[in-house]
């Protein structure tokens, strides 16, 4: 091949996972005016259109340039799962044979879509299923927030003034948010946005194991709420639960998170400590006793996870007495608290089961084809 004939090509950028000033860039870089990125979001975030010619009122001319050096890609459904409850979750293809998930979870009038935003995670907590795979990569900001593309669209839920199929978000599926801070924050960033999917920022909560940089970074560009992994009211407990402990603890974690709190524009933001109780482990009275000292001046609702037992773990799920016990201590001292009832525990869509990339894949295969019945057809969204 003579030299001449080789031609570098840019791959075409995914629009899907641009901000409204990297799309305003985007247009401004194509000889645009910048409005036209208002234009586009709204076909693709308030009408689910991924096909520029379906863009009526951009030009046929801008229509052709854009198709020659962008794209609009959500991730790949792999399958989707039903259960009983009416969770839904997706199994979506990252590459590499690696998977994550997305869990849709229906109580009432709210729909809380749980999102994933790494494939793995490297922070190794002793009591999940992610931390055991190790870190495979980030995903993108296109695949984050194409996991509420995909939820609204599998629901027909496009355009947005027909019916709101997500009315919350929640960063607790795969992977640590803060290890993935730039596209975590865009996604995010583009959930709240009106011309993205204009979800209230006290609907749309990050949660985080404690990276204690990240938090203060985050304080700056960022108003989601906020979820703190905590699970244990003490350092020495928590070092062995949660790594990352060892170099952040508690008080650090706690300090980083009034700061996040002060330096939002609103008042009155309280952060959501979430802790799994597992059996024997950190499910005693004075664990809860301890917990309740350690919160007393903190903003905060608790919320009581009981542990979601996987094949790799020998924890055990504490008894409904434990959970109740330890719920009373809390309530008695003044702080709000709620226990997480299992959602989708017929397709291992509850928290800490999402297990991602099939490692235990005939396990899981198997299980779910003795449950027939919950498992719709293969569907590929493959636009
Ligand atoms: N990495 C982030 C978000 C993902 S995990 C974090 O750690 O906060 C979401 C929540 O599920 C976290 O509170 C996590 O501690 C909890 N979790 C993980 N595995 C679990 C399990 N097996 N049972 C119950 N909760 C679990
Ligand atoms: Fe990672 Fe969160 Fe799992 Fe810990 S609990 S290993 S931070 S995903």
């Amino acid at each position: 091949m003579t030299e001449a004939a080789i031609v570098h090509t840019a791959p075409p950028a995914n629009l899907l996972g641009m901000t409204r000033a990297q799309m305003a860039e985007f247009m401004v870089s194509l000889g645009e005016k910048p409005f036209r990125a208002q234009q586009i979001m709204k076909w693709i975030h308030h009408r689910g259109v991924s096909n520029f010619d379906d863009m009526t009122d951009i030009g046929k001319a801008l229509r052709e340039r854009l198709k020659s050096v962008a794209e609009i890609r959500p991730p790949q459904v792999i399958s989707q799962h039903d259960s009983k409850d009416g969770t839904r979750k997706w199994a979506i293809g990252v590459g590499g044979g690696n998977v994550v998930e997305t869990v849709l979870i229906p109580d009432g009038d709210r729909a809380t879509l749980c999102v994933s935003s790494q494939v793995g995670c490297s922070l190794d907590c002793s009591f999940c299923s992610t931390g055991k795979q190790g870190f495979q990569r980030d995903l993108s900001a296109a695949e984050i927030i194409g996991q509420v593309w995909l939820a609204i669209q599998s629901y027909d839920g496009f355009p947005s003034h027909s019916k709101r199929v997500v009315t919350n978000v929640v960063m607790m599926g795969m992977g640590e948010p803060l290890l993935n801070f730039d596209n975590v924050v865009a996604a995010t960033g583009l959930m709240m946005d009106d011309l993205g999917y204009g979800i209230s920022k006290r609907r749309v909560t990050l949660s985080t194991s404690g990276v204690v940089p990240a938090l203060y970074k985050l304080a700056e560009v960022s108003q989601v709420s906020l979820a703190i992994s905590l699970h244990a009211p003490n350092d020495s407990l928590r070092s062995e639960l949660v790594p990352v402990n060892r170099r952040y603890p508690i008080s650090e974690l706690l300090e980083a998170c009034n700061h996040y709190i002060a330096a939002q524009p609103d008042t009155h933001r309280v952060v959501t400590v979430e802790y799994t109780l597992i059996a024997g482990v950190n499910d005693q009275r004075e664990h809860a006793i301890e917990l309740a000292k350690l919160l007393k001046d903190f903003p905060c609702k608790i919320n009581l996870i009981p542990f979601n037992p996987f094949s790799l773990s020998d924890y055990q799920r504490p008894s409904k007495n434990a959970v109740n016990r330890f719920w009373q201590v809390l309530t008695d001292a003044g702080f709000v608290t709620t226990v997480r009832t299992t959602r989708g525990d017929d397709i291992d869509a509850a928290c800490g089961q999402l297990a991602g990339q099939v490692v235990d894949r005939t396990r899981r295969s198997a299980r779910h084809l003795s449950r027939s019945e919950n498992i719709q057809p293969i569907k590929l969204v493959n636009n």
